[in-house]
């Protein structure tokens, strides 16, 4: 059977999880899972109400930074804040398949993207605007737990978006985010992180949603990942979520005849089968 696993982030946006059923289906059409994966992600990088690509967060500085990754068994490809391109996603796909490289991060990345055609794109939206007004807002006036304290994440994490897929014999992982709201210019999250925030191998691929920084701490795809055939996919994905306690996360993963999408808060998602 193949699989395609979409996931919105963890977001209480209601109006995300038709967006990420339609674009779960249209990107289930590609011949290749990494097709589909990168289709999927760009979709969702375009669509301004993901923190991906157009519409990411905006760090405390007031500048927007990129994580994007892909992963195939064998291979794998990142960027690391990088700045002002459309689809960061397809930049980690031009350093997996045409650079000796692995991972490009800041000015190099940014230059490596012109050098393969991304032109220039600024991802600012009046929304993102607005949510860092009145998050700065809200922190100076001591309505807001302190920064840091995971229970700040827990009300403005989310809209970050990856996908998994399994297409005729073939495993494929990709994510893309903007990070959690408000960080430090230089901040790297969970998702261009191998084994942290993505993996894919010959048994599976698996992709994390949540705070990257507690991801890392357990380089939690990788665990998810090294477990399948042991026993139930979900099971795993329930297991290892489950020990996150009330930090908020979420995985979607695929092996060979399952797919899950597990989180501890509500988190967008749609799983088609064929
Ligand atoms: N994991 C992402 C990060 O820490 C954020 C998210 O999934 O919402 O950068």
């Amino acid at each position: 059977m193949d699989f395609i696993v979409l996931h919105g982030g963890l977001s209480k946006r209601e109006e995300l999880q038709k967006h990420v059923e339609k674009y779960a289906e249209l990107a289930f059409e590609e011949p290749t899972a990494l097709d589909a994966v990168v289709k999927a992600v760009v979709f969702m990088e375009d669509d301004p109400l993901y923190n991906a690509g157009t519409g990411s967060n905006i760090r405390v500085d007031g500048s927007i930074q990129m994580d994007a990754a892909v992963m195939v068994p064998g291979d794998f490809g990142a960027v690391i804040n990088i700045e002002n391109v459309k689809n960061p996603v397809l930049v980690a796909l031009d350093v997996m398949k045409k650079s000796p490289h692995m991972i490009l991060a800041g000015d190099g990345a940014i230059e490596f993207a012109r050098k393969l055609g991304h032109a220039p794109h600024n991802p600012i939206t009046a929304a993102a605007v607005e949510k860092r007004k009145r998050t700065l807002e809200r922190l100076r006036s001591g309505e807001l737990p302190e920064y840091y304290n995971p229970s700040f994440f827990k009300e403005f994490l989310g809209d970050t978006v990856g996908a998994v897929a399994y297409i005729n014999g073939e495993f494929a992982a990709a994510v893309s985010t903007g990070g959690t709201s408000l960080t430090l210019r230089g901040r790297v999250g969970d998702s261009p992180i191998p084994g942290s925030g993505i993996y894919c191998g010959d048994k599976g691929a698996v992709v994390a949603t949540g705070i990257g920084e507690e991801i890392m701490r357990r380089t939690l795809a990788y665990r998810i990942y090294s477990q399948i055939g042991d026993r139930p996919l979900e099971e795993i994905c329930r297991e290892e979520i489950e020990r996150f306690g009330d930090i908020p996360v979420g995985v979607i993963a695929v092996s060979e005849n399952e797919a899950a999408a597990v989180s501890n808060m509500i988190m967008p998602h749609h799983i088609v089968r064929r």
